[in-house]
């Protein structure tokens, strides 16, 4: 039936998104600083300087594959808070757990293989979540941002980093220039693997531009949501808030 081909469909991303996250574990930090010319980092920093985090604070680092932004919040969590990294790939999450033990990242921080569509924790937990670059791997975004609204606290925050609409033409024919032809080159160079990273550039183009996933927010429940774009707009950020 109908219903039965939208099912296959979204098995068959669930089980795309996998693969490609297996097949670039081992290489994902390399080419994040390849691909992003390091800029990754300062999108990350700009998300750290929003997050309003403190001590004590119970954060939730979602699709937090290796863990660049978990060993930012374990540091500003102390330790009497706890970081929960969840991602729902194995591969992603071993490569984590070791980078961060080998940075000394130790003692507050919790590793948990979970779908964000379904999260294992409790309703009103978390003060902060985070979710960098996942969210448009997520099969049923709706779903996982409802589900995030649930654990939140009353009071708490969500932060959305993701690839967005670049705010000017000229930049996306250079950005789709960048994304279609040279970013499968490296990954094909560089991790032998070219399908992974022309799958990354599509998911990216498929993505709700700032004002829908604003929209998407707020239809979950959260309020006083904003966004503030990064490098023109290739990159958003999104907040919102549970009361
Ligand atoms: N947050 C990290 C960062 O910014 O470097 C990793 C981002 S990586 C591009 C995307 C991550 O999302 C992968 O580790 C992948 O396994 C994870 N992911 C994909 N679908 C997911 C889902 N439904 N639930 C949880 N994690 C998911």
């Amino acid at each position: 039936t109908h219903f039965g081909f939208k099912q296959v469909d979204k098995d068959r991303k669930a089980a795309m998104v996998a693969d490609v996250f297996h097949s670039v574990a081992a290489k994902y930090d390399v080419m994040n600083d390849l691909m992003s010319m390091g800029i990754h980092r300062l999108w990350k920093r700009f998300t750290i300087d929003c997050s309003g985090v403190r001590p004590g604070q119970t954060v939730l680092d979602l699709a937090g594959g290796t863990g660049d932004l978990t060993a930012k919040f374990s540091r500003l969590v102390g330790e009497k808070g706890t970081v929960v990294l969840a991602d729902i790939n194995d591969a992603m999450l071993k490569v984590g757990r070791e980078k961060l033990r080998n940075l000394g990242v130790v003692g507050n921080v919790q590793y948990v293989q979970a779908n964000a569509e379904e999260l294992p924790f409790p309703d009103n937990h978390f003060d902060l979540i985070t979710i960098a670059f996942g969210l448009r791997n997520v099969t049923d975004k709706d779903k996982a941002l409802a589900s995030m609204y649930r654990i939140l606290k009353p009071g708490g925050r969500l932060l959305v980093l993701e690839f967005s609409k670049p705010e000017h033409d000229w930049l996306n024919k250079v950005y789709d220039m960048y994304s279609f032809h040279i970013l499968p080159k490296m990954g094909q160079l560089v991790a032998n693997d070219a399908e992974s990273y022309q799958y990354l550039a599509e998911s990216i183009r498929m993505h709700p531009d700032q004002e829908t996933l604003k929209g998407m927010m707020e239809a979950v429940g959260f309020e006083q949501t904003s966004y503030h774009n990064l490098t023109g707009g290739i990159v958003a950020l999104h907040r919102g808030f549970k009361f």
